[in-house]
């Protein structure tokens, strides 16, 4: 048995899993990491995901079944991850957001706007 990354987990990447892991069984593919066999269940990295993207392999919601074997396929081929990165992908900000907080700086509202113009530049450039 063992935890399994589901997907929440794609485009998020925040990482904050791989830190916690005392066995280093997760694994990093392009946009979404996995765990492998090696996990001993010890339920840290859960309340560590922002994202409730891992699941023990009991409790994976029907509709993310997949997720099992891809998870024990992929930690095959994927790299061995063991450090927290920085996000790949950060959290999508709507054009329609970042249009009103545009407006807040045209404003002369800059604080505590700066924040979401660096996310809005990040995913909108
Ligand atoms: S914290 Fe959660 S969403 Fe982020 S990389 Fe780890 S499993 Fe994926
Ligand atoms: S349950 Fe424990 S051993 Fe398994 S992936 Fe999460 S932190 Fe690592």
């Amino acid at each position: 048995m063992a935890y399994v990354v589901t997907d929440n987990c794609i485009q998020c990447k925040y990482t904050d899993c791989v830190e916690v892991c005392p066995v280093d069984c997760f694994h990093e593919g392009p946009n979404f990491l996995v765990i492998s066999e090696d996990c001993v269940d010890c339920d840290m990295c859960v309340a560590e995901c922002p994202a409730n993207a891992i699941f023990y392999e009991d409790d994976v919601p029907e509709k993310q079944e997949s997720f099992i074997a891809l998870n024990l396929e992929l930690s095959q081929e994927w790299p061995n991850i063991t450090e927290m990165k920085k996000p790949l992908v950060y959290p999508n900000i709507s054009i329609g957001v970042c249009l009103a907080v545009m407006n807040k700086i045209l404003a002369g509202e800059l604080y505590p706007w700066k924040k979401y113009t660096i996310l809005c530049t990040l995913t909108h450039t």
